[in-house]
């Protein structure tokens, strides 16, 4: 299985990323949680990752493709991969769409996770409490979601025209979106089965 999930901070991708990884066997690959790693171990890389992700500003594309396309080559190698925030801009989801096509692994769907602003503040807020997470501030957070609309709003159209989106309400219990994700990869026939060998 090969999908991303195109979400905007709140709307719960991580866990029905982790949920549809433990599925379908795939890779739950976040973009988030990579540039974290990166950024916690330091040097000039490291530091200016975590000065873009503290602001809730988007990593400059070329150093979230040096990041994420090892990973990325090397799940698209075994049982494929569930992208978790990338890509989040029409140049990542270009660069992406050029790797995928090279490897000849292109992508089967683009989950779309929609809920009101409203919704995915109180969300986060309620988070910002335990998660620790630098960028889990109510300024931070009110940013993250405007560059969310700016920034990764086109790649729904951009996905729509390929006809590999789903678009999914996220306001409803994580057992009902994980249902109406699974309802919706169904209508595009997918996890399309391995052909069967032709018997002798
Ligand atoms: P959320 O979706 O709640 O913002 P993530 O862990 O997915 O949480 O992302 C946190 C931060 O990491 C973003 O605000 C941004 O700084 C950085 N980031 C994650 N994915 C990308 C990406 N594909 N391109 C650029 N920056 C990214």
């Amino acid at each position: 299985m090969r999908l991303l999930l195109l979400a905007p901070p709140g709307a719960g991708k991580g866990t029905q990323g982790g949920r549809l990884a433990a599925w379908s066997g795939a890779a739950h690959i976040a973009a988030g949680d990579l540039l974290r790693a990166q950024a916690r171990a330091g040097g000039p890389l490291g530091r200016e990752i975590a000065a873009h992700q503290a602001r809730g500003d988007l990593v400059p594309d070329q150093i979230v493709l040096d990041v994420l396309t090892p990973a990325v080559t090397e799940a698209a190698g075994r049982g494929g991969y569930i992208l978790d925030g990338f890509p989040r801009t029409l140049p990542q989801a270009t660069a992406a769409a050029e790797l995928a096509a090279r490897l000849g692994v292109t992508l089967e769907a683009a989950v779309h996770l929609y809920a009101p602003e409203a919704v995915l503040t109180r969300r986060l807020l309620d988070r910002a409490r335990q998660s620790g997470r630098a960028d889990d501030t109510a300024d931070v957070i009110g940013h993250r979601l405007r560059v969310f609309a700016d920034t990764t709003g086109p790649l729904v159209p951009y996905y729509a025209g390929r006809g590999i989106l789903i678009a999914v309400d996220a306001d409803q219990p994580p057992d009902t979106v994980a249902a109406d994700i699974q309802a919706g990869l169904s209508a595009l026939s997918l996890p399309r089965s391995p052909r069967p060998t032709p018997a002798e």
